[in-house]
């Protein structure tokens, strides 16, 4: 049985019934039998279920939120925030799924020589995809995945996080609702080892979001069969402050960026770099911002940070502050576990931090971050690509020329001007390094889940 427990009290919410070998199994079964004629049903009617299961989402995304609030910790606008902003997605994916899966004429009989001979490509489902997924923002990370599986043909087999097992029924409530047959999204609930077990069967295709641990893990297993990969994983990302910017205005965006979602974002800002004109005016302006964030029950509106997810966070918080004031970072705010129930952390800013530190060059996924000062952009281009990671990194200036020739130099798959801790539906969504392989959203994202055939032919003489 699963336990899950409501991170901002520490009770217990229910009991859950995992998946073992033996329905997991039947499950792919049971998925495999149903994915051939869910390939054959008109693009129309795909759209139409989809689109149903956009307007559930819109018409319940209160009862949705409050699922998803009590079981992740998550404040209840933001859990709400997400639940809409997932529609605009499921809605890109409706408008250009169609153009994905249009065949492509390469050869036209009468353009051939011999005035018989064709060639084209048809673009093919994946079959059952395994969909491995992470607790953090279950409806946008789920739904860059099983949105654009479901439109072009697929069957999903879909792991939401143990830590959002009751968000991930949910989610399959309203697709059966939506009309959507029950065998072509099934959840399988459990931990690692549910995870573990669905690799074991020849699905089409592995879509994983999660640690880079276990993304190595899976790509350990996976790479021994010829299957489709694709893994998001963390990120270490940052933001450089140029010396020709409002410090107050960009440190609450930037602040924004690092905090929301109580930090536990995979594009969070995890590191700020600043040019040192206007480093202390910055980072006095930043912490204010961070003293005004709202610290609380996830279920009131006005809440801004609530608990972390998962308890075993603490530590690995605790762990990394406490490793740079050994090393002589400044804790100009927070540093510690709260004094009251629930996994809270303090909001916490750390300053003369260096790239020895863990705050600086491992993954932190909760609300602290370091601030670090640089005397030019070459200086803050080298630390902002020191790191293993490439997610995203931002930069703040008046100069769209500088801000293009930083960005151009900085490895990542996605940069952001003036801005941080986005995701559009629109471009695609990749990571460099350990931040992963493969590509979501965007039309690219969309061609995640379709495979070529190409047809050789003759018109018969
Ligand atoms: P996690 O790796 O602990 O778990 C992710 C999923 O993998 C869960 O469903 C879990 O049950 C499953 N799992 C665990 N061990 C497994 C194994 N050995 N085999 C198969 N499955 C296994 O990650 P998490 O704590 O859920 O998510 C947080 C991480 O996800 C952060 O590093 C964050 O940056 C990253 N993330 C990345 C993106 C992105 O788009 N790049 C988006 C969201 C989160």
């Amino acid at each position: 049985m699963l336990k899950v427990v409501n991170p901002a009290t520490e009770e217990l919410i229910t009991e859950l019934e995992t998946d073992d070998s033996r329905s997991i199994i039947e499950k792919y079964n049971r998925a495999m039998s149903a994915q051939l004629e869910w390939m054959e049903r008109p693009l129309d009617d795909r759209a139409r279920i989809m689109t149903n299961f956009k307007d559930a989402l819109t018409a319940e995304a209160d009862t949705l939120a409050r699922t998803q609030s009590e079981e992740t910790g998550k404040p209840i606008s933001q859990a709400r925030s997400e639940i809409l902003a997932t529609t605009a997605r499921v809605q890109f994916f409706i408008d250009h799924f169609r153009d994905v899966l249009a065949d492509d004429v390469a050869v036209e009989p009468a353009a051939a020589e011999d005035g018989r001979t064709g060639e084209h490509i048809t673009y093919e489902p994946l079959g059952v995809v395994a969909n491995i997924s992470a607790w953090n923002y279950p409806y946008f990370v789920g739904s860059n995945v099983f949105v654009p599986a479901i439109l072009t043909g697929n069957a999903v087999l879909y792991k939401p996080s143990e830590f959002a097992c009751l968000t991930g029924m949910s989610i399959a409530e309203v697709m059966y609702q939506s009309d959507l047959p029950d065998e072509i999204f099934i959840p399988i609930i459990g931990g690692a080892f549910a995870g573990q077990e669905m690799l074991k069967w020849p699905v089409g295709g592995v879509f994983f979001t999660g640690s880079y641990r276990t993304g190595r893990a899976i790509a350990d297993i996976v790479s021994r069969r010829f299957t489709r990969l694709q893994l998001e994983l963390g990120g270490k990302d940052p933001a450089y402050i140029c010396d020709d910017v409002d410090p107050a205005t960009t440190a609450a965006a930037v602040a924004d960026g690092a905090f929301y979602n109580t930090g536990q974002s995979c594009c969070a800002v995890e590191r700020v770099y600043v040019h040192e004109k206007i480093y202390d005016q910055f980072v006095e302006a930043f912490v204010e911002t961070v003293r005004g964030f709202q610290v609380g029950d996830p279920l009131d509106e006005n809440t801004y940070i609530g608990p972390l997810s998962r308890k075993e966070q603490l530590m690995v918080l605790k762990q990394q502050v406490e490793d740079a004031r050994t090393k002589g970072g400044k804790i100009l705010i927070g540093g510690n576990t709260m004094n009251r129930r629930g996994y809270y952390f303090e909001p916490t800013v750390v300053t003369d931090v260096s790239h020895d530190m863990k705050i600086m060059s491992e993954e932190s996924f909760g609300p602290v971050i370091g601030i670090q000062r640089v005397s030019d952009d070459r200086e803050a281009i080298r630390m902002m690509n020191d790191t293993p990671y490439g997610l995203t990194a931002g930069v703040f200036t008046k100069d769209p020329d500088r801000a293009h020739g930083i960005l151009t130099k900085i490895n990542s798959g996605t940069v952001y001007w003036n801005c941080c801790d986005r995701v559009s539906p629109r471009l695609p969504w990749s990571g460099r390094g350990d931040s992963g392989i493969g590509v979501t959203l965007g039309e690219e994202g969309i061609r995640s889940f379709v495979r070529p055939k190409a047809w050789h032919w003759r018109l018969p003489g």
